[in-house]
């Protein structure tokens, strides 16, 4: 199982490696969108770790609620409102919860990845989040209580990395058509840095 205490901590570990990593991300988004990934996650995540670590949780639906809601209202690029509507939505179910399974982890993932459709218009293979989070989704889902988190780790560096073969159609990077082709998703890559944290945090 996955205790709360071990979710605290992801979203901790996950905040410092994206403010790390932010001028990378910057980067990133600056050869396929208007360069603002990092500065926009690394702000939304910093208030997310100031939010959850000035309440105490014991219930993992109002833990993901507040991170949601906070990435919800405070960053202004799509990021914000994608990442955010992933953990309202996903964490409905886990009102009450303490702790919960690898299966209910896995449930999280994919009625956020649903959520992140919906609001994103989009679907696997547009070069986006998706393109990470459903296959971390199936991941979880095949392995469960099994999952080698090692393993895990590469799995979504993998799918992050598949991204610079795909020609983004959603997104400012579609605007670019046939050029975004060669260049990484940066909500790709910061969505593996989100799940490689997470994974780092069980293992
Ligand atoms: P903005 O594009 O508004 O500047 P960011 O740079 O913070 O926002 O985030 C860009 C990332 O958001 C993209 O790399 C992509 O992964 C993700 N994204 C953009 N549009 C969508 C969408 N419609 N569905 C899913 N993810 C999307
Ligand atoms: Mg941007
Ligand atoms: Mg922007």
């Amino acid at each position: 199982a996955i205790t709360i205490k071990q979710l605290v901590l992801w979203l901790e570990t996950a905040s410092q490696r994206i403010l790390q990593q932010k001028s990378y991300l910057t980067e990133l988004d600056q050869a396929i969108g208007d360069g603002d990934h990092g500065i926009n996650l690394s702000r939304g995540f910093q208030e997310v770790t100031s939010r959850i670590q000035s309440t105490e949780y014991d219930d993992v639906g109002q833990l993901f609620n507040a991170v949601g809601s906070t990435l919800i209202q405070k960053v202004g690029g799509a990021s914000g409102p994608i990442y955010g509507i992933a953990f309202v939505k996903g964490g409905a179910a886990l009102k009450g919860r303490q702790e919960i399974t690898i299966a209910e982890f896995s449930q999280f993932l994919h009625q956020g990845i649903a959520a992140i459709k919906s609001l994103g218009k989009s679907e696997e293979g547009n070069k986006t989040v998706l393109d990470v989070w459903a296959p971390v989704a199936s991941y979880l889902t095949e392995n469960g209580e099994n999952t080698d988190w090692a393993k895990a780790i590469d799995h979504c560096w993998e799918h992050a990395e598949k991204t610079k073969d795909l020609k983004a159609t959603k997104g400012r990077a579609s605007y670019l058509g046939e050029r975004s082709i060669g260049h990484l998703d940066p909500g790709a890559v910061s969505s593996a840095y989100l799940f490689e944290a997470l994974f780092q945090t069980l293992a």
